[in-house]
């Protein structure tokens, strides 16, 4: 329309041909070159409260969040604050600390079926580790994951992947051995009578059922009823372990997480993301007399050099510790806001949409269907999600530059900020 805004990325195009020179794609992780957008991606100069700014000076309201950690926005004053005091005091010791306890505490109230926690690095490190404890506590090889989950780029979990997988429209990753390979089986996500029939078939050699307890990377999918339920009834049944992988919904969907909202508790846990306020971190717990086979207690082997470091810990301590219960109500309050608005523009201008949320995850995908799988989520119109990701980002909101993946909120977004958002991607889809 008329009052399309003129976005300069002359600055970015030239450091991003910089960086393909020397970083593989110009990227430190595959979804970031906007490669399925067909754009240049912006080049971030900074980001504060809701917003980021590109280094041709322009300002975008945020809603990857650096893929979802900066629940409180970016740079909150506070945390940077922390930060810089325990900077000064050293980095990383590679030897205890109370920070480490006092964040481990926090986790254990806070994540029901968590007693006790081991820090990593990252949500791959988590889900790795949570594995390899399942497959060791036991005995068994075979896991069972779903079709456009991700669950981090481990070998075994690298089968049928979503998010830039699934963006990419890679098959299944070469350099994964088919001897790990064979140990993965796949069933749609909320298909419980495939995970039944799997379990008939392969009981006794299942490890673990290892699930997103609402997907994410598939876009947002949220759990049919009694399906994490018939999760954990049948692994409990066939002595297999249940793993949530909370690191996308951990600490974001409520203030108890996914196993909180839906009332069901996995054997482990893995988080990522909001536990580390934006510093690298992952972690996995769950039941005491599994985590402890882990070393030193145990004989399943896993360490990490900078695991639990200060920063680290420092600031996904005062992330989580500024999030109430007050506070994932109001992000809910918003999040509810801009779907409406989101369906309301949909309807204004007859184009079929879809809109999924739980708590602050929210995914527009454009079909009609009821999205409950990765095979409905493929049939979205991606063409058209294109063209309303380029308007957005024209318009100044960043959104993930795919549609298999959700948008978040923080608690540093304003009704403003979403009242603008719903006006450009009313903007988007008259354009269409
Ligand atoms: N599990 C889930 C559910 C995720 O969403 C992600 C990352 N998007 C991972 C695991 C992997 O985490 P990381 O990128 O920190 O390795």
């Amino acid at each position: 329309s008329e009052t399309r805004r003129i976005r300069s990325d002359s600055r970015s195009k030239e450091a991003f041909e910089r960086a393909k020179l020397v970083i593989p794609g110009g990227v430190n992780s595959p979804v970031r070159a906007f490669k399925s957008v067909g754009l240049t991606p912006i080049v971030i100069e900074r980001g504060q409260g809701s917003r980021i700014y590109d280094i041709d000076g322009q300002s975008y309201i945020d809603y990857v969040l650096s893929w979802g950690p900066l629940i409180i926005g970016h740079a909150h004053p506070e945390v940077v604050a922390a930060l810089q005091e325990a900077a000064a005091k050293g980095t990383s010791f590679g030897a205890p600390t109370e920070l480490e306890t006092r964040m481990a505490e926090l986790v254990c109230e806070r994540m029901p079926s968590v007693e006790i926690v081991r820090m990593v690095n990252s949500g791959t490190e988590a889900t790795m580790s949570a594995l390899r404890l399942a497959r060791g506590y036991t005995g068994r090889s075979k896991i069972l994951k779903f079709e456009g989950s991700y669950h981090g780029h481990a070998d075994s979990l690298l089968i049928k992947a979503g998010s830039g997988v699934a963006t990419l429209g890679l098959p299944d990753s070469p350099g994964v051995p088919e001897s790990v390979a064979t140990h993965t089986i796949t069933v749609p996500y909320n298909d419980i009578e495939s995970v039944k029939l799997v379990f008939e078939k392969f009981g006794e050699e299942l490890a673990a059922v290892i699930v997103e307890p609402v997907a994410g990377n598939m876009g947002v999918v949220p759990p049919l009823p009694g399906f994490l339920q018939g999760l954990r009834d049948l692994t409990t049944k066939y002595g297999a372990l249940l793993i949530f992988d909370e690191v996308m919904t951990g600490f974001r969907v409520g203030y108890h997480s996914a196993q909180g909202l839906y009332g069901v508790l996995p054997d482990l846990t893995c988080m990522g993301k909001v536990i580390g306020g934006g510093l690298p971190v992952g972690a996995y717990g769950g039941r005491r007399d599994i985590m402890e086979r882990m070393a030193p207690v145990g004989p399943i082997y896993q360490a990490g050099t900078l695991s639990g470091n200060p920063l680290a810990m420092t600031a996904g301590y005062e992330t989580l510790s500024r999030m109430t219960a007050d506070s994932y109500r109001e992000l809910e309050r918003l999040a509810v806001r801009l779907q409406a608005g989101l369906e309301d523009a949909a309807a204004e201008f007859g184009v079929p949409l879809t809109v999924n949320r739980v708590g602050s995850m929210v995914c527009p995908f454009f079909t009609e269907r009821q999205v409950i799988n990765f095979e409905v989520a493929r049939s979205s119109d991606t063409d058209r999600f294109r063209a309303v990701f380029a308007r957005l980002l024209d318009e100044g909101i960043n959104i993930p530059p795919s549609q298999f993946e959700g948008w978040f909120l923080s608690t540093a977004h304003t009704e403003a900020d979403i009242d603008t958002s719903i006006e450009a991607f009313r903007a988007a889809l008259s354009a269409l």
